[in-house]
């Protein structure tokens, strides 16, 4: 957003809300309107200099300074209409306003292109692999088909119950006794018809069931509970180990949502890693099970959502090529006050799966 205070001219960013004055001279207030997103560099210059040849350094050195400030849009979009290079029409037109936000991430340099159109490819042509589509998986199958995502392999053994309608929002009263992979696929399948979606009924009992499932995904990301979200974990690391990228530890427990880590093997903190660092900070690392917690509080689809929406933020984030945010990071979302506490998880050496190399 720009506003004018007289003489000088007040840039707003709609990305951190900065606010940045600069003087401006009257070739820069008729060089400001010009930037439509419409016309390369090369074209301003021309359109504005072709009355004054005066004008060309005042003219450049305005546009050098808006685009130290990343200010200026790496691509110029001719009459507003985007190329379809990799994309289909339908494509482009469904995802066009997403696509401008993938473009401001490329002018802002979060991502090392310089076209938003590539980050919308990445999606295309990535697979993904959803380990449970309940009240986690669901919603995050949900955000990663409307954005876009190519394949997603939807991989559950489990059939909707009417319990499950209080939180997982993609399933309705006639859906109950049917498979959760199967109506989910359905349903995505309207959400986005571009979207491969391929249902899996499958118990996951140990880490062989999706060894075939990994073997074709990018990114698999780990939302089963049962039996508990830690054995769950402990499958989906040793499937995916070493070589594909996943998501594990998304969940939450009573009042608090826990989210990550992101796990690229080989190079970020892994699951064993959490594991150790939990144990050694509170004491527990020579302590056995005693009591099973108690499993009969649920959650809310209003909490459940969040937890699986910022996972759904970081599977795209990884997928386009941003900076992860759940890299050996672990991430509590505490209910009440509605507030984020964080750790560091950091790799450690001693690591029985990722250590010594
Ligand atoms: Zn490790």
């Amino acid at each position: 957003m720009v506003e004018r205070d007289e003489a000088e001219l007040l840039f707003i960013s709609t990305y951190d809300r900065r606010v940045k004055r600069f003087a401006a001279t009257e070739s820069v207030l008729r060089l400001i309107p010009l930037l439509d997103g419409e016309n390369t560099v090369a074209e301003l210059v021309e359109s504005l200099c072709d009355e004054s040849e005066e004008l060309v350094g005042e003219v450049c050195g305005a546009l050098l300074t808006l685009r130290e400030e990343r200010l200026l849009s790496k691509v110029a979009i001719p009459g507003g209409e985007r190329p379809n290079r990799g994309l289909t029409d339908a494509q482009i037109g469904r995802y066009d306003r997403q696509i401008g936000l993938f473009q401001e991430f490329c002018d802002s340099e979060l991502v090392d292109y310089d076209e938003g159109l590539a980050a919308q490819e990445r999606l295309a042509s990535a697979t993904v692999l959803v380990c449970g589509v309940g009240g986690l998986g669901s919603v995050v199958a949900s955000s990663l088909a409307a954005a876009g995502v190519g394949t997603l392999i939807l991989c559950d053994d489990d059939v909707i119950e009417e319990s499950n309608l209080n939180r997982q929002l993609m399933y309705s009263v006639d859906d109950v006794g049917r498979s959760k992979a199967d109506v989910l696929a359905e349903r995505l399948a309207g959400v986005n018809p571009q979207a491969c979606l391929v249902p899996e009924r499958r118990r996951i009992g140990q880490a062989y069931d999706i060894a075939d499932l990994v073997e074709k995904s990018d990114l698999v990301i780990g939302c089963a509970d049962e039996p508990s979200v830690t054995v769950m974990a402990e499958i989906t690391t040793t499937a995916c180990w070493p070589d594909t990228p996943h998501i594990i530890g998304g969940s939450y427990s009573y009042h608090v949502g826990i989210l990550g880590l992101l796990v690229i093997p080989g190079v970020t903190a892994c699951w064993h890693c959490l594991l150790a660092t939990v144990a050694g900070d509170h004491g527990r690392d020579r302590t056995e099970p005693f009591l099973r917690k108690n499993r009969h509080t649920g959650i809310l689809g209003a909490q459940s959502g969040v937890i699986g929406n910022l996972i759904a933020w970081e599977a795209i984030r990884f997928i386009i090529g941003m900076a992860t945010a759940l890299s050996n990071r672990w991430v509590e979302l505490d209910y009440g006050p509605v507030s984020f506490s964080e750790r560091v998880i950091s790799r450690r050496p001693d690591c029985d799966r990722c250590g010594g190399g």
